[in-house]
C-alpha cells in the first residue's frame, strides 16, 4: 500500500524524505510554491542529487506535487490567466527536474460560465502542458466538492479530456472529502462500487492516479469543501474503511490532507488508516 501525507518542502526535499519516514509514509505530496501563490523556492543541483539518493534509498513513490490553489487555470484572458499559465509552465518544469511523477491541480473557477471556463481550461493545458512536453510529469485534475463557481465534477473533467482528445499526459486525482460533499456516498463498499463504475465509464480506470484520503466535516451532497481527520468526520471509520479496502480505490496511492496541527500528527493518522486496513489485519 502507498500511503502518505501532504508535507512541506520548505526545509528542502531531502528533509521531506525524513519527515515522510518519521510519520511512516512511503509517498508524499507538496506544494510547488506557497499555497497563496508567490515565488517558488529555488532547488539547487546539490539538493536534487541528495534528494534523488534519499528518495531511492527510502523507496518514496510516487512523488506528488500540488499547484497553489489560488492559481485559476480557467481564468479569462488577462493578468490572472497569464499568471496561471506561467505558474503551470514553471512548476511543471521544476517537478520534471526533481523527477516527480504527478502534478495535481484544482481545475479552476468561473463566474457562471462553466462551459466557457472548461474550454479555457482545456486551452491552457494544451498550450502549457501538452506542447513540447512528452516526458514530463502527468498533470492530474482533481475532483472538487462543487462549491459555487468551482469546476471539478466527474462530468466536467470528462469534458476537458474530450476537448483535449485524451492525451496520455493528463489524468485524474480523486479526493474522498470532495467526492462525498459532491454527493458520492463512499460510506459503504456499494457506494464505492458506484463511484468506480462511473470512473470506469467516464475515464477508464487507468486515468485515475492519486487519491486524496480525507474525512469530510461537510455532509453528503453539501457541496462544501471541509476536510476532517480520519474517522472524525461524516465519512467516519466506516467510510474510510470502505475506501481503503476497495479493490480499486485501495490500490491507488493515498495522500492525507487532513486537519492535523503539525505534520508529526500525520503519523497517528497513518496508523489509524492502517488499523482499518483488512488485509493488514489478516497479515498480523
Ligand atoms: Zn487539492
Ligand atoms: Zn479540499
Amino acid at each position: 500500500m502507498r500511503l502518505g501525507a501532504h508535507l512541506s518542502i520548505a526545509q528542502g526535499l531531502p528533509q521531506a524524505v525524513l519527515m515522510a519516514k518519521r510519520i511512516g509514509a512511503n509517498t508524499f505530496q507538496y506544494f510547488t510554491r506557497n499555497p497563496r501563490g508567490g515565488r517558488a523556492r529555488q532547488i539547487g543541483e546539490t539538493e536534487i542529487k541528495e534528494w534523488l539518493e534519499e528518495r531511492a534509498r527510502n523507496d518514496i513513490y510516487p512523488v506528488v506535487a500540488h499547484l497553489p490553489y489560488t492559481v485559476n487555470l480557467a481564468a479569462p484572458p488577462g493578468k490572472l490567466r497569464d499568471f496561471a499559465a506561467s505558474v503551470l509552465q514553471e512548476d511543471l518544469e521544476r517537478v520534471k527536474l526533481i523527477g516527480g511523477e504527478y502534478i495535481v491541480t484544482h481545475p479552476g473557477r468561473h463566474k457562471g460560465d462553466a462551459a466557457e471556463a472548461l474550454t479555457r481550461l482545456a486551452a491552457i493545458i494544451q498550450e502549457n502542458v501538452l506542447e513540447g512536453q512528452e516526458h514530463g510529469p502527468m498533470l492530474l485534475l482533481e475532483t472538487m466538492a462543487g462549491q459555487t463557481g468551482e469546476l471539478g465534477s466527474l462530468d466536467e473533467l470528462r469534458q476537458v479530456l474530450d476537448l483535449l482528445d485524451w492525451p496520455p499526459q493528463v489524468g485524474i486525482c480523486l479526493d474522498s472529502a470532495h467526492l462525498f460533499a459532491a454527493g458520492w456516498n463512499l460510506k459503504s463498499s456499494a457506494g464505492c462500487d458506484d463511484l468506480v463504475a462511473a470512473l470506469e465509464d467516464k475515464f477508464g480506470l487507468e486515468r485515475i492516479k492519486v487519491f486524496h484520503l480525507n474525512d469530510s466535516l461537510a455532509p453528503l451532497g453539501s457541496n462544501r469543501d471541509r476536510h476532517a481527520c480520519i474517522g472524525e468526520g461524516e465519512l467516519g471509520e466506516e467510510g474510510i474503511s470502505a475506501i481503503i479496502n476497495h479493490p480499486f480505490l485501495g490500490s491507488l496511492p493515498m495522500i492525507l490532507e487532513t486537519t492535523v496541527e503539525k505534520y508529526e500528527d500525520y503519523g497517528k493518522e497513518i496508523a489509524r488508516v492502517l488499523s482499518l486496513c483488512r488485509q493488514r489485519a489478516e497479515e498480523i
